[in-house]
């Protein structure tokens, strides 16, 4: 991810058309480009081979494959169009469906292809078998008028939630919002798996999920109104970076605009007191929190309960309801608050280990094992 400019240079693309024409293989009749988005770093051409006509390089499989990828992409960017004849067929059923009592309407469409373009490319090479100018579902030769017997039912259906974010999914959501640049994506999404921080893990999908700890910073950002958790606020930062980096603006007055804004912000959150509910938002708050009477902290602070934890908003100690894998009651919990040590059985390691450990809160205000 070094670049995102998606055009080739003079000396790119020519050496592409000479490879394209030595090797009999159709051409575009212009140089194919494309326009850049406005946040593309401009610096670099796109990523080429060196010389077209070197199909195969790179030490081991991995290389070789990802240098395929680049060769075919950048060489086929300069063929000519792939045409097709498209068919499409409407099909009008002739017994009401049970829904609004309208006849049901089917639509399929099917491709031929009549010129393949850049696809001789990667016909060629590609010793994929699937990869062939026949459709996947052919569309039978049909007259107006002919009919057909079926039988069909309707199926109940409900959609389901949108799934979590993949790495590649969350990069390509990223890019859409204006979010970060293909130098800084890689950073990003290591600070949301950075161990440290502890943010989500990687389910068995592939998939970001949040940890407790997710949660918890969600719960705790969300209706703050913070504008530099809002979209448009790392947008905007970076077309200011860019235009520093173009000399259109100063450091100092980009700098001193973001600064003024999060000084008036934070003075806002000192006034309206800290600890303050979440606001329901856009959804990302999962649980409001509740002031649980009369429980004090040991530092004397009042305690707030999470469908997840207990905890204090003065000194921010913490008390998850599962302490490892123990389910944790309230009982317990505000004991451990008050800054009781617990002596406590059933506990599990990672590695499904039975353990008994005394149970405290330490300086930090996490829950620590003692062993004596
Ligand atoms: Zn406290």
């Amino acid at each position: 991810m070094r670049t995102d400019n998606p055009n080739l240079s003079e000396e790119g693309l020519q050496d592409i058309i000479d490879y394209l024409r030595a090797n009999g293989l159709a051409v575009a009749a212009r140089p194919n480009t494309w326009k850049t988005k406005d946040s593309a770093q401009g610096a670099h051409e796109a990523i080429r081979p060196t010389h077209a006509a070197e199909c195969q390089a790179g030490a081991g499989g991995e290389e070789q494959a990802l240098y395929k990828l680049i060769w075919q992409r950048a060489v086929a960017s300069q063929m000519a169009n792939a045409q097709f004849d498209v068919t499409e067929v409407r099909l009008e059923g002739n017994v009401p469906v049970p829904i609004d009592n309208k006849p049901a309407l089917f639509v399929a469409k099917g491709e031929t292809i009549t010129a393949k373009g850049w696809m001789a490319l990667t016909e060629a090479h590609e010793e994929n078998e699937n990869q062939t100018a026949e459709p996947a579902q052919a569309i039978p030769a049909l007259k107006t008028g002919d009919a057909f017997d079926c039988k069909g039912v309707c199926i109940a259906k409900q959609t389901t939630p949108p799934s979590r974010y993949t790495e590649a999914a969350l990069v390509k959501k990223l890019e859409e919002l204006g979010i970060g640049r293909p130098s800084s994506y890689a950073t990003i999404v290591g600070n949301l798996k950075s161990p440290v921080r502890h943010y989500v893990i990687i389910n068995a999908k592939r998939q970001l999920e949040p940890t407790d700890r997710g949660f918890a910073v969600v719960d705790e950002l969300v209706g703050k109104k913070f504008s530099f958790l809002e979209y448009p606020y790392t947008r905007h930062l970076e077309t200011g970076l860019d235009q520093v980096a173009a000399g259109t603006k100063t450091y100092q007055a980009l700098l001193g605009e973001a600064w003024a804004v999060l000084k008036t912000e934070l003075a806002r959150m000192h006034d309206e007191g800290r600890g303050e509910p979440a606001q329901a938002g856009d959804g990302t708050a999962h649980f409001k929190r509740q002031t649980v009477a009369e429980a004090r902290c040991r530092c004397g602070g009042t305690i707030e309960k999470s469908p997840k934890a207990w905890s204090c908003p003065d000194c921010k100690a913490i008390v998850w309801n599962t302490i490892a894998s123990l389910p944790i009651d309230e009982k317990t919990a505000l004991a451990l608050l008050a800054g009781e040590r617990l002596k406590m059985d059933g506990l599990q390691s990672k590695a499904g280990k039975p353990f008994s450990a005394t149970l405290f809160i330490d300086d930090e205000g996490k829950v620590k094992f003692g062993f004596f």
